[in-house]
């Protein structure tokens, strides 16, 4: 998922000023403590060795596009690939997180302040009903979760032995909700996820059920999907796996066709900013009274997802990857968003080689883009397939699809257990998005968006950066690693997205990225298609060389990294000795640069992490300072000690400065707080 904070531009601020607000800080405190949803079901298997079960589906679905129903059957193969004989099996049916204002999902909305759920009329809401399970074609036993009408809890008629195949199967009516979060409709567009019958995962750790929320991903497990759908002739559809059906085929070329002659009119000319198309209102044109069926098969995902819209215009490109292997990126957008969309099957095509190039082949024979309603988050993944909400330039729509179309590998690829290892999927993915965008824009962008600029005029911190370091400063910080209901949704996108992301780029500056990406490579090689957590990524990157037990630390725990420079003094060699001191909790490898009068760096050194205070060496060199992470790629709590000039009194003083909003630093320089209503002291 791409970009949790909510649109209000000035939003971000809005909520790190919060945080400083004597009055509200019990309140947020008390909205941390949130009731408890986790249903983690750790059992006396933790010693056992790693296995995987197998979930095959065949789905058949005929979508009436009035009533905005789905008549639906879902037959499960499940194979037990556990030690253990099963009994019972947790069946996820998460179209009944919409199902009423008492759910998970509701709750979890309300503790966001988004009331639009709780307000919405009934005729808004969605389910699932008409299930009647049956295993083996014999009917069944099986409950409703007491506090979860998204879980099912299926009594086996007789246990599943170790290595023992069943075929679980129900017919289902599904209610398609508005699009309040993910699967849903808005009009006739039609977003179709989380909408089967679905296994929670059994792992060595146990059984993994959890109510579907919107912050807060997934866990599935891996098998085949044989999906057939039902509907008027005129529908898009964009899909995951690899579609069968000759007439359809036709029906995209001919989309194909009509779109770039629409494309071709639609060119805005050199000087003047893409127009939008004349058609651009959103209206839906009327069903086709014939309807027809199409069919899609993928293997080794973990889920499937479907989008369909009468109005999507269709592009197409072939991605060759560095085997020769070729994948056929496909785009489907509206005329709405035509003029952004232009270059986005290119986009694609170019994410699908900087992530194989750089972590491992993409495997599977298509991948998709889709815009499409949503309202959690500026994109959502699926695998193969990404939907992606209304964007505002190409820039940003490239970045989405960098993100999305990413999650393949940190999601789809190596399906770790989003719900309790976020940072795993959306914060490793965040880095090898920030990396995408240095490559092709020539700057990190920020994973936040770029609000309140005007406020920050002196601040030469990223804002991804501050707002971590903000929250670590008044401790209002979590591990990353933490059960979901312990995060605001400012500390989720902080911790979960941010935090990792900026550690990740540590790792590589102190490593070498040849080795971070010889760790990464040789993690996707071991893990693809499996359910790693972060202990097996810990050891893939140990089994190549890559020593960072500092990382998972600060993934696991509140531990701060706050080094300060201390002492230089001139050797008679032209050397110096510096005396660094480590204040925090947090021991890591950081770096020492020399600069010139300006601040130009003339030379970084990456030293080993020091435990609480030490003497490293820094070479000959004439530079005016010596400074402490110059490049800010570490995480140091508080910049203002990092700087030594090599002569003269106050040596380690750095320029005064005072500045309107004095939360917001300028590292280089001893802020003074002026503001009347919020001071903040930087040290
Ligand atoms: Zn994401």
């Amino acid at each position: 998922m791409f970009n949790l904070l909510p649109k209000k531009p000035d939003s971000l601020l809005q909520q790190l000023f919060f945080i400083f607000s004597p009055k509200q800080t019990d309140a947020m405190r008390t909205h941390l403590v949130f009731a408890a949803l986790s249903l983690y079901q750790l059992s006396s298997t933790a010693q056992t060795p790693y296995f995987q079960q197998e979930v095959n589906y065949t789905i058949r679905a005929t979508l009436n596009d009035t009533a905005h129903t789905l008549q639906a059957h879902v037959r499960i193969e499940y194979t037990n690939h556990s030690p253990h004989p099963l009994t019972e099996i947790w069946m996820h049916l998460w179209p009944n997180a919409y199902q009423n204002r008492r759910t998970a999902f509701c709750r979890q909305r309300l503790h966001q302040r988004k009331t639009d759920f709780y307000f919405a009329p009934d005729s808004m809401l969605g389910y699932i009903s008409q299930l009647n399970f049956q295993i083996n074609q014999q009917p069944i036993a099986w409950k409703y979760h007491p506090q979860h009408p998204d879980i099912a809890l299926l009594t086996l008629p007789e246990p599943l032995p170790p290595g023992g195949r069943m075929v679980i199967e129900t017919p289902y009516f599904l209610k398609i909700p508005h699009t309040f979060s993910r699967l849903g409709h808005e009009g006739q567009s039609y977003q179709i996820s989380q909408w089967y019958p679905k296994p929670a995962v059994y792992d060595a750790k146990g059984w993994h059920p959890m109510p579907y929320l919107e912050v807060g991903e997934f866990y599935s497990e891996f098998g085949s999907f044989d999906v057939e759908l039902t509907l008027p002739a005129n529908y898009v559809v964009g899909a995951t796996g690899v579609l069968q059906t000759p007439e359809e085929q036709a029906f995209l070329e001919q989309k194909i066709t009509e779109t770039e002659a629409f494309l071709a009119q639609l060119l805005p000319p050199a000087d003047k900013p893409a127009r939008k198309s004349p058609n651009a209102t959103g209206a839906f044109p009327p069903s086709s009274p014939e309807m027809k069926t199409i069919r899609f098969k993928a293997e080794k995902v973990h889920d499937f997802a479907w989008f369909a819209d009468k109005r999507y215009r269709v592009l197409r490109e072939v991605a060759t990857l560095p085997s020769g292997r070729q994948v056929v990126c496909w785009a489907m957008f509206t005329d709405a968003q035509a003029h952004w969309w232009k270059r986005a099957a290119f986009f694609i095509r170019r994410t699908l080689s900087f992530y194989s190039e750089n972590i491992g082949e993409y495997p599977w024979p298509q991948a998709t883009a889709v815009e499409g309603a949503l309202n959690a988050g500026g994109g959502m993944e699926y695998p193969m397939i990404t939907v992606i909400a209304e964007v505002s330039s190409e820039k940003t729509l490239d970045q989405v699809i960098a993100h999305e179309v990413g999650h393949n590998w940190f999601y789809g690829i190596l399906a770790t257990n989003e719900r309790d290892c976020g940072w795993m999927d959306e914060g490793v993915n965040t880095y090898y998005e920030s990396r995408y965008m240095k490559t092709y824009y020539g700057q990190e962008d920020s994973a936040l968006p770029s609000v309140g600029r005007w406020l920050l005029p002196e601040s030469d911190i990223s804002l991804d950066n501050l707002a971590i370091l903000t929250l670590a400063r008044v401790g209002a910080d979590i591990p990353p690693h933490s059960p979901i209901e312990a995060f605001s949704e400012l500390n989720y996108f902080a911790q979960v997205y941010g935090k990792p992301s900026l550690f990740l780029r540590w790792v590589e500056q102190a490593a070498g990225r040849p080795l971070l990406d010889r760790a990464m490579q040789h993690y996707y090689k071991e893990w693809q298609f499996r359910h790693p957590y972060p202990d097996d990524l810990r050891a893939a990157w140990k089994a190549v060389g890559l020593e960072a037990d500092w990382f998972f630390e600060a993934m696991n725990t509140r531990s701060a990294f706050d080094m300060a420079l201390r002492k230089v003094r001139r050797q008679a060699d032209g050397s110096y000795a510096l005396r660094v001191k480590n204040s925090g909790s947090l021991s890591a490898p950081f770096s020492i640069s020399a600069v010139d009068k300006s601040g130009r760096i003339l030379q970084t050194q990456w030293y080993p992490a020091v435990q609480h205070s030490g003497v490293v060496r820094f070479p000959e060199v004439e530079a005016h300072a010596l400074v402490l992470d110059a490049e800010k790629h570490t995480f140091d709590l508080y910049r203002s000690n990092n700087t030594r000039r090599t002569k003269g009194l106050l040596s380690g003083m750095p320029p005064l400065q005072v500045q309107p909003v004095a939360l917001f630093e300028r590292s280089n320089r001893t802020v003074v707080g002026a503001s009347p209503w919020v001071a903040w002291n930087n040290y």
